[in-house]
């Protein structure tokens, strides 16, 4: 399985509306800046060996995107964690909160 280097990504908008939806009014001040590439995924439950459904081979977590703020939410202040095969180049994605 590849690993990929941990590539922490920065939110920023670029337009009014976008900045408007940005942030959260009560959740911890880390929820919105968890989104990265590569690295270990930041899983509250299990979930981190992912086999590949097409051809079998494991699966290596590629990245994790972040609830964006109140209106723009993943469940309870969720992410979304991406997963790509490097032998066939299927990806699976799911959603997980606390
Ligand atoms: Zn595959």
């Amino acid at each position: 399985m590849k690993e990929i280097p941990e590539i922490p990504l920065v939110m920023q908008a670029t337009t009014m509306e976008a900045e408007r939806e940005i942030g959260f009014k009560w959740a911890d001040a880390s929820v919105g800046r968890r989104s990265k590439i590569g690295g270990k995924p930041d899983l509250v439950q299990d979930g981190c060996r992912q086999v590949c459904k097409s051809c079998g081979s494991e699966m290596t977590f590629y990245a994790q995107i972040d609830s964006v703020g109140d209106e723009v939410c993943l469940a309870d202040v969720g992410m979304v964690y991406v997963f790509v095969c490097f032998d066939c180049f299927t990806s699976e994605s799911f959603v997980q909160s606390a």
